[in-house]
């Protein structure tokens, strides 16, 4: 018998912790688009997807999932998704992507969901609540669901629609705040204000979610950072959202920001430029309980994280020995960084073959093409990630 073949819709992206999620589309792309340095969406258009589409693709999931535990069952793993499961899907030339991300899924055993794509609160209410209840109903075993939204999509929810989103089972939201400096919002063309920003994360707040702000540093380049990172962390400061998520600025070449980059009217921030940047931004955080994490892979100081206010003294030591380091060692650590291969500047110190490593690629690199060059090769080994 041909084997069934199963697919749905997902998205291009989701944050960093949502790695492990079930990925469900319910809209398309951003509605808004413009942000200049923003890479995802571009030449694409937003579009709402019927509650019947999403629902059609919700059964396909758990089709999928009951499918998975068969095989499972079959293999001798009693529905358990081992490694030994996993590997056989992802053997298998009849699976789709989506298919093999249910087994992921299952084998990671998260319980969680994130909604794709950049601003699901776009949606009518009613039809939120309805896909949410389904997806709740089809999937009982899972207990987070979390999803990207804008904040001035979402000031045009009542918090009573609010509440009611959540009550259908919406537990979190993330929203890309990036600065809270409102002559770089607009530079920036991320379409909103601070006080709308405020509005938003209050908005949430008050309707019982879980609110998770992304900042960027390194947005304000060099003419605007101080700005940045006092009026982010103000804004901040007024809404106490339970995440604070750091994501540097990187510039493919592809968004119009890079436009800016070449004819002058943006300057980019050095390295150590942002991790200043980024001390005053924590030293300005006052007054909330928010878990700051560093966890996105464009960023210098992965351990720059804990919860506030307890760990602010913790968070502003790891910065600080950073700043503390000759400064070839911070070139060192910046190359090691980079290339993926150190994690923590406290490895400088702890391995030294890969210190030495790492030292005389840079040394080779200098030799060759000088110190404009070494600061290219770390540019460029920080480019690939983007
Ligand atoms: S709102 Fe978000 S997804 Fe849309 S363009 Fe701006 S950064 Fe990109």
């Amino acid at each position: 018998m041909k084997p069934r073949f199963y697919d749905f819709e997902q998205g291009p992206i989701r944050p960093p912790n949502e790695a492990r999620s079930l990925l469900l589309r319910f809209t398309r792309n951003c509605p808004w688009n413009q942000c200049l340095f923003c890479p995802v969406y571009k030449n694409t258009q937003f579009s709402r997807r019927s509650v019947d589409e999403i629902k059609q693709d919700i059964s396909t999931a758990k089709k999928i999932h009951d499918d998975i535990r068969e095989i499972s069952c079959k293999l001798g793993y009693g529905g358990n998704v081992n490694e030994h499961v996993v590997r056989k899907i992802f053997q298998s030339s009849d699976k789709s992507q989506s298919y093999k991300s249910i087994a992921l899924w299952m084998h990671h055993a998260t319980n969680a969901c994130f909604l794709q794509d950049a601003d699901n609160l776009n949606m009518k209410t009613g039809e939120l609540v309805d896909v949410l209840k389904f997806l709740k109903e089809t999937f009982p075993h899972i207990t987070r669901i979390t999803t990207y939204s804008r904040s001035r999509t979402v000031i045009r929810k009542t918090v009573e629609e609010l509440r009611q989103i959540r009550e259908a089972g919406l537990d979190r939201v993330h929203i890309g705040l990036e600065t809270g400096y409102d002559p770089l919002l607009k530079f920036m063309k991320k379409g909103v204000t601070a006080e709308q920003q405020i509005e938003a994360g209050q908005k949430i707040r008050e309707a019982g979610m879980e609110l998770s702000e992304y900042v960027m540093p390194g947005l304000g380049g060099q003419l605007m950072w101080r700005e940045h990172a006092l009026q982010t962390a103000e804004v901040l400061n007024k809404i106490n959202p339970h995440f604070i998520r750091l994501r540097s600025l990187r510039i493919p070449h592809h968004v119009p920001l890079y436009e800016k980059l070449k004819d002058g009217s943006f300057a980019l921030q050095t390295d150590d430029g942002v991790v200043e940047e980024i001390r005053l931004f924590i030293e300005t955080l006052d007054g909330i309980e928010s878990n700051v994490a560093s966890d996105h892979i464009m960023n210098l100081l992965e351990e720059v994280g804990g919860k506030l206010p307890q760990d602010k003294p913790h968070i502003l030591d790891v910065i600080g020995k950073y700043q503390a380091l000759p400064d070839e060692d911070r070139l060192i650590f910046r190359a090691g960084r980079r290339s993926g291969y150190m994690r923590s500047t406290d490895e400088l110190a702890a391995n030294r073959e890969l210190y030495n490593n790492i030292r005389d690629l840079v040394e080779d690199v200098r030799s060759k093409q000088g110190a404009d060059g070494v600061e290219k090769f770390i540019k460029e080994l920080a480019d690939r990630y983007i």
